[in-house]
């Protein structure tokens, strides 16, 4: 059965899409059987999966207004070694179709039942917002990674996210749990970085990943080339830092 995390932070630019992409490919590096679902009308996640999203002729639109299975909407990346259920500016339509729709915000949850024994990992990227699409993805969860940079203003963000996850568990999905904090575009240079850094160790303790994804240029490039870092260059200091965290992914599920 396939352990469904989404990859989660109402802000923008924080690394949520990379993460994905990384973690996908990292995972399908070592062995696991991986869907990455893009929950972003951005499309950002499909694209650097190496998916033309203007190609799509099925998304994962279709699937949350169940006119398309997984099965049937999901496509594979060949380079990349995992399935993408894409997403292209239709998906900006999902919101406002799903008005007045029973259960909408289970649409994702329900259409993932079919394929949970094809996969070891479902990663889900969400937009930038709690929309009803973020619901979705959160519904279908049973955890939730966040990617954040050590930055100021970093931990007040984050209790608006937490305070959601309690919500969302407390209302529609008990099993909801924060999975763990990604330090992204790290810095070890910036002084302020490792405080933040070190403040999150002590508030949030073993829900901080040791896993830390540096400041990387070759991450950055890699989307232009439609590929995750890991399979651009996978030399590359944030490449190694991605398959590593791949690796801690593996061992948390264990003991799960
Ligand atoms: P989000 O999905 O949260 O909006 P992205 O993953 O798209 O964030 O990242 C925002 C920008 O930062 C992108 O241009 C991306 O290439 C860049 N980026 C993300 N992680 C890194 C990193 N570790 N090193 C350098 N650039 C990064
Ligand atoms: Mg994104």
């Amino acid at each position: 059965m396939a352990k469904v995390f989404c990859v989660a932070n109402q802000k923008g630019g924080v690394g949520k899409t990379t993460t994905t992409v990384n973690l996908a490919a990292g995972l399908a590096k070592v062995g696991q059987r991986v869907l990455m679902v893009d929950l972003d009308p951005q499309g950002n996640a499909t694209t650097g999966s190496g998916v033309d999203k203007r190609k799509l002729e099925l998304s994962v639109y279709d699937v949350l207004l169940e006119s398309a299975s997984v099965a049937e909407a999901r496509v594979r990346s060949d380079k990349c070694g995992y399935d993408v259920l894409g997403a292209n500016r239709d998906l900006a339509g999902a919101e406002v179709e799903m008005v007045g729709v029973e259960r909408r915000e289970r649409r994702l949850k329900l259409a993932l039942e079919p394929v949970q024994d094809q996969y070891d990992f479902v990663l889900v990227d969400c937009p930038p917002s709690l929309s009803m699409l973020t619901l979705n993805g959160l519904c279908a969860a049973h955890g939730v990674v966040v990617p954040m940079q050590c930055e100021y203003f970093a931990l007040e963000g984050l209790s608006d996210l937490v305070n959601t996850i309690r919500q969302v568990r407390a209302n529609l999905n008990p099993d909801l749990a924060i999975i763990g904090l990604l330090r992204v575009m790290f810095d070890p240079r910036i002084t302020l970085q490792q405080n933040v850094s070190e403040q999150l160790k002590a508030h949030f303790g073993g829900k901080v990943f040791d896993a830390v994804i540096p400041r990387n240029v070759r991450l950055a490039e890699a989307p232009s080339y439609g590929l995750p870092g890991v399979v651009f260059d996978p030399a590359a200091k944030g490449a190694q830092a991605y398959v590593a965290f791949a690796r801690e992914m593996v061992e948390r599920i264990r003991t799960m």
